[in-house]
């Protein structure tokens, strides 16, 4: 596709704070087989086909931006697992980590089809994948997800741990819904050998109930796991939001994501792509560059490096949730399934 030459594309992706750009998460559909009551309303309508980039331009988009010094890159969505063909796609981004043009290519999924596709994950050359599992009840699997998968979800983790694969559990922490078993989930975790990550709750996205309703400071569950677990702070970066700590006795983390009660923002290194090719440089905030008409185009590398410049020269300090006075504030009309987590 490069129909420039490579002295602009050799430039490093480093925003207006100084901050190198080197990690990319890329939506590759909106559509998923569950319903989180959190992400997404029971009702949604989904975008249409051609609005939807295709794996060939997710590809391109993907060099695009390694060409522009990102070394991971991270699949979601909405589901990855059910994007029609979706191993094409991460067997070529598979390609280029064993090339080394790439460091990294893993995926945040749901795990429903990990059973179907941990073997050809592996074999892609994914080494790591992060599963979101909120609750290990049947019951309330089915009221959070509004489906009844756990049984699949967790056959699905086994097949990811036999593949060989390295599995972080993220559980969204929701008061009122599962708050008394998070610590739960961590014990299952860690006998399972797995890392845990708890995530507040973001407003994104308009949903059933109101957000404040189920949020859960992740400050308040300390006192719970301090009478369980030794936790120590862990020198573990991954250059994004988590912090991390170890939990004594276990070979196992346990990860805090805080964008409410503790802004993160600080060292941010990535940037959010569409299913559709927007970028959107902060997932808290709304401004957006569409890539899709650059990658489009009749010049599509340049117009694409331009607008690549053009995105990150805006990428913001940082996102604006807060809770203020008991209500959420910094919401976002956006669903998290049309960024991806
Ligand atoms: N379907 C995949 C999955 O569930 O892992 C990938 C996409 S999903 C949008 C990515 C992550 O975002 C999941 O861990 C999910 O729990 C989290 N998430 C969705 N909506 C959220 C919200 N409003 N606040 C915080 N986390 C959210
Ligand atoms: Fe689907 Fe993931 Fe959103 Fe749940 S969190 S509805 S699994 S996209």
């Amino acid at each position: 596709m490069p129909d420039s030459t490579t002295h602009i594309a050799e430039k490093p992706l480093r925003d207006p704070f100084g901050r190198r750009i080197t990690y990319l998460r890329l939506s590759v559909t909106d559509r998923c087989d569950l319903r989180c009551s959190y992400c997404m309303a029971e009702h949604m309508t989904f975008l249409p086909k051609p609005d939807v980039l295709t794996l060939e331009e997710l590809l391109a988009l993907s060099e695009a931006f390694m060409e522009r010094g990102v070394r991971r890159i991270r699949l979601t969505g909405g589901e990855p697992l059910v994007r029609k063909n979706i191993l094409w796609l991460i067997r070529a981004l598979g390609d280029h980590v064993k090339r080394g043009t790439l460091d990294e290519v893993t995926l945040t999924t749901n795990g429903t089809q990990l059973g179907a596709m941990a073997d050809d994950l592996y074999a892609a050359g994914v080494r790591r994948i992060n599963v979101s599992l909120d609750t290990l009840s049947t019951d309330l699997f089915s009221q959070i997800t509004r489906r009844d998968r756990l049984e699949q979800v967790l056959e699905g983790i086994q097949a990811a741990k036999s593949a060989g694969l390295k599995v972080k559990v993220n559980t969204v922490a929701l008061k009122g819904i599962n708050a008394d078993e998070l610590t739960d989930i961590t014990a299952w975790c860690v006998a399972e050998g797995l890392d845990h990550t708890l995530i507040e709750t973001m407003p994104l996205g308009e949903v059933e109930d109101a957000r404040e309703d189920h949020y859960l400071p992740l400050t308040t569950i300390f006192p719970a796991y301090a009478e369980r677990w030794q936790l120590s702070p862990s020198p573990h970066r991954t250059g994004g939001p988590a912090r991390y700590f170890d939990i004594k006795g276990t070979e196992n983390r346990l990860g805090f994501i805080t964008p409410l009660t503790g802004n993160f923002c600080d060292g941010c290194n990535r940037v959010r792509v569409t299913c559709t090719g927007r970028i959107y440089m902060c997932l808290g905030q709304d401004d957006h560059v569409d890539l899709r008409a650059a990658l489009r185009s009749d010049t599509p590398h340049t117009t694409l490096m331009n607008a690549l410049d053009r995105a990150i020269g805006q990428k913001p300090k940082g996102h604006d949730f807060a809770m203020e006075d008991g209500r959420m504030v910094g919401s976002l009309g956006r669903h998290m399934s049309q960024t991806g987590g």
